[in-house]
C-alpha cells in the first residue's frame, strides 16, 4: 500500500497544520472546516494526519470500536465481556462521499428483517466506522443539509442516535471531524458553519521559494512514495508521540480565571452568538498549552486560538468577506485583559497575519459597490441598496425532492407523512397502518392463528411531503429605462434580497442580463451565491431594451440545465418594467418558456403606467408582483428609489 504524503513535509500551511494538530490533541474542540480553492493540499494534509494519530485498541468483533477499558454501555454489539479478546488497529481514517445516503452515513436498521422476521438487525454506518479516529468530509458545502446536521450533532455529541419507527439504537461516536470547501462552489450556510470548531482559510503560496519546495516535495513523493516516506519517518514518528504526550497532558492543564475572562471578553467584542464560540476557544486554548507543554494557558494561547476559532462565528451575511481583522483582536485581548496584565501583549501565533485572507471587510451595512459614477456610452454602475427578508417564490406543484432544499414543496425523505406506497427498493419508513390494512384481508389464507400476520408483501412506506431546493434564474433588465429614475438602485437591492434567500433556500442561481443590442448569460448556474452577489452589483445599466433577447437566453440556459441536473425545477424570475424597444414583441417568445415556472416582478414606476410587464405576465403564465411587494415585511421605503 502506497504511504501518505508525510505530515512533517508538508510546506507552509502553520494554520491549517496547527488547527489540525489541535483537533488531534483534543477532539472535542469540534473540528477543522478547511476553506479554500483547489490544489491547496487541503485533502493530502488531513490524510496526513490520520497517519499520526495514535493506535486505538478495541473488543474484538465489535463493529462500533468499543474500547476494552471503557466499552459504550449502550453499543448494539454489547454488552462485552471484561476480559475478552482485543484487537489493536490503526485510527480509522473515514471519508464521507458528497453522495452518501442518510441510512450510509448512521447506518440502518432492516425495518424488513424486524417486521417480516421478528430480527432487530442493525447495520453500521459510517459515523460508527470513523469512532475513535477522523471523518473527513471533502466538499462538506455539497452535501445534503440534513446530513450536515447529522454530522455535526453527532459530532457534538459524541454520540449517533437512529430513530426509526419507534426502533432506536445509540452508538458512540466521537471522531475528529474534517471538512474541507471550495468557497467558490457555494457557501456552507451560517448555521452550520458556526458548529464547526476551527475555521482556516488556506490559499497556495505566493513565495517563489516556498512554491518550489512544494513542487520538489511532491516530485520526489511521486517518483518514491515509500522510500519519500521513510526518509521523513523519523520526523513524523517524534510528531506522532508529541500528539500522543499532549493528549496526555491535556487533563492538567490549568486555565487560570483571568485567562478566562479574557476569552470572555473577546468573544463578547466581536459579538458572536451563544456561548459555544467561548467554549471551543477555551478548548483550544487548553490544547495549545498542552501541545507546547505549558502547565497553564497564557495570553499567547488565547491570542491563536480566538484566531482559529472566531473568524467564522462573525459573519453575519454570506456576503461579507470571511477572516478575523487581527488588529481587532489585539484591541480586544488588550480590554480583556486581567488586572496586572496588560503589559503582556500577546505575541503573534505561529501563522501570523494570513496575508490573503481577510481583514478588509466590508464596512457593515455598506453595499461594497462603487460609486454610480457615468461611464462612457451612457451606461452606470448604479449601487445597491439594502438587502431584506424576500417573500418567498415557489415553483408550483409537487417536486420530486431529488435536490434537497427549503423552495418548492416536494416528496422528499423527512417532512410530513402524507400517504403510503409499496417500497421501491429498501424500506426504510413504514407507514404502519397501511402495512396493516395491506395484511389484513390474506389473514384466514395465511392460517392465522393468533397475532396478525404480516409479509413482505404487505409492507407500505411512508410518503413524506417537504421541500425541494430548485434553480432561480434571474432574468434582469439594465436598460436605460430601468436606470432613469436611480429605480436600479431598488432593483439591485431586490435582486440580491432574493439571492440572499436563495443562498438559505439552498438554491442554484444563475443570471441573465439584457441591455443595449443583446443578452447576455452574466452568470451560468452555479451554487456560488457570492459570486452573482459580485456579478450584481457590478452590472453596469444603460442603452435599449432588448426584451425578447434577454427571454430567448433564459429559455436556452434553463434548457441546458435541464439536461445538467433534470431532478431540479427551475423558477425563472424576470426582473423589468417591460418596455421592451429593441427586437420583437417579448409575448412572442412566451411559447420557449413553456411549461417553466415564472414570477415577473415589474419595475414600472411614476404617474405614467403602461402595465406591460403585466401583459407579458399573463402571455407567460407568470405569477405577477410589483418590486415594492419582494419584501415579506410588506411594502417598505427600500423599494422606493429613496436616495443613498
Ligand atoms: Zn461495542
Amino acid at each position: 500500500m502506497t504511504p501518505p504524503f508525510p505530515f512533517s513535509a508538508i510546506v507552509g500551511l502553520a494554520d491549517l497544520r496547527l488547527a489540525l494538530l489541535l483537533n488531534a490533541v483534543s477532539p472535542a474542540i469540534g473540528g477543522v472546516l478547511v476553506r479554500g480553492e483547489k490544489g491547496t493540499a487541503k485533502s493530502t494534509m488531513v490524510r496526513a494526519l490520520a497517519a499520526l494519530l495514535p493506535d486505538v485498541t478495541t473488543v474484538a468483533g465489535c463493529r462500533f470500536g468499543c474500547d476494552p477499558a471503557v466499552p459504550d454501555r449502550e453499543c448494539p454489539d454489547g454488552p462485552h465481556d471484561a476480559g475478552g479478546p482485543v484487537v489493536r488497529r490503526a485510527a480509522a481514517l473515514v471519508e464521507l462521499p458528497v453522495g452518501a445516503t442518510e441510512d450510509r452515513l448512521v447506518g440502518a436498521l432492516d425495518l424488513q428483517r424486524a417486521l417480516t422476521e421478528g430480527i432487530k438487525a442493525y447495520e453500521p454506518g459510517l459515523l460508527a466506522a470513523a469512532h475513535r479516529g477522523l471523518l473527513y468530509v471533502d466538499e462538506v458545502n455539497l452535501l445534503p443539509d440534513h446530513l450536515v446536521d447529522l454530522l455535526l450533532d453527532a459530532a457534538a455529541m459524541g454520540r449517533a442516535y437512529v430513530e426509526r419507527d419507534g426502533v432506536s439504537v445509540r452508538h458512540a461516536a466521537r471522531f475528529l471531524l474534517v471538512g474541507t470547501m471550495n468557497p467558490e462552489e457555494g457557501e456552507l450556510r451560517p448555521q452550520l458553519l458556526d458548529r464547526f470548531g476551527l475555521a482556516v482559510d488556506v490559499a497556495a503560496p505566493r513565495e517563489v521559494d516556498e512554491r518550489s519546495e512544494v513542487v520538489r516535495r511532491r516530485l520526489a513523493y511521486d517518483a518514491d512514495p515509500v522510500g519519500f516516506a521513510a526518509a521523513w519517518a523519523s520526523s513524523e514518528d517524534s510528531l506522532a508521540a508529541q500528539i500522543a504526550a499532549a493528549r496526555g497532558r491535556l487533563a492538567s492543564v490549568v486555565l487560570p480565571d483571568g485567562e478566562l475572562r479574557r476569552i470572555a471578553g473577546v468573544c463578547a467584542a466581536f459579538e458572536v452568538d451563544g456561548m459555544r464560540a467561548d467554549i471551543v476557544v477555551a478548548r483550544t486554548a487548553t490544547a495549545l498549552a498542552a501541545w507546547h507543554g505549558r502547565p497553564a494557558v497564557t495570553g499567547a494561547d488565547v491570542r491563536d486560538a480566538a484566531r482559529l476559532a472566531l473568524p467564522h462565528r462573525r459573519r453575519r451575511d454570506p456576503f461579507d468577506a470571511p477572516g478575523l481583522d487581527e488588529e481587532a483582536l489585539d484591541r480586544a485581548l488588550r480590554d480583556a485583559a486581567p488586572p496586572g496584565l496588560d503589559d503582556d501583549p500577546p505575541p503573534s501565533g505561529p501563522g501570523g497575519a494570513d496575508p490573503e485572507g481577510g481583514g478588509e471587510a466590508p464596512e457593515p451595512g455598506g453595499d461594497g459597490s462603487s460609486a454610480a459614477a457615468p461611464q462612457p456610452g451612457g451606461t452606470s454602475t448604479a449601487p445597491a441598496a439594502p438587502p431584506y427578508r424576500a417573500r418567498l417564490l415557489a415553483v408550483p406543484g409537487t417536486g420530486s425532492g431529488a435536490r434537497a432544499g427549503r423552495r418548492s414543496p416536494a416528496y422528499t425523505r423527512s417532512g410530513r407523512v402524507v400517504g403510503a406506497r409499496r417500497p421501491d427498493d429498501r424500506l426504510v419508513s413504514v407507514h404502519l397502518p397501511a402495512t396493516l390494512l395491506a395484511a389484513a384481508p390474506y389473514q384466514r389464507a395465511r392460517g392465522r392463528a393468533g397475532p396478525l400476520r404480516v409479509e413482505t408483501a404487505d409492507l407500505r412506506a411512508t410518503v413524506h411531503k417537504g421541500r425541494e431546493a430548485n434553480l432561480v434564474l434571474f432574468v434582469v433588465d439594465a436598460s436605460g429605462s430601468m436606470a432613469a429614475r436611480q429605480r436600479m438602485r431598488a432593483v439591485k437591492g431586490g435582486v440580491l434580497s432574493l439571492l440572499r434567500d436563495a443562498y438559505q433556500r439552498r438554491d442554484k442561481v444563475g443570471l441573465v442580463t439584457f441591455r443595449g443590442t443583446g443578452a447576455e448569460v452574466a452568470l451560468p448556474p452555479t451554487t456560488s451565491h457570492e459570486i452573482a452577489a459580485a456579478r450584481l452589483r457590478e452590472l453596469p445599466t444603460g442603452g435599449r431594451t432588448p426584451l425578447a433577447a434577454g427571454l430567448h437566453t433564459a429559455a436556452r440556459v434553463v434548457a441546458a440545465e435541464r439536461r445538467r441536473d433534470p431532478y431540479r425545477r427551475p423558477l425563472l424570475v424576470l426582473v423589468t418594467d417591460g418596455r421592451a424597444t429593441s427586437g420583437p414583441d417579448p409575448v412572442t417568445v412566451a411559447p420557449a418558456l413553456h411549461g417553466v415556472a415564472c414570477v415577473v416582478v415589474d419595475c414600472e414606476s411614476g404617474p405614467v403606467r403602461l402595465g406591460l410587464a403585466g401583459r407579458l405576465a399573463v402571455a407567460l403564465d407568470a405569477r405577477y408582483l410589483r418590486l415594492e411587494e419582494l419584501s415579506a415585511d410588506g411594502l417598505r421605503a427600500v423599494a422606493t428609489g429613496k436616495a443613498a
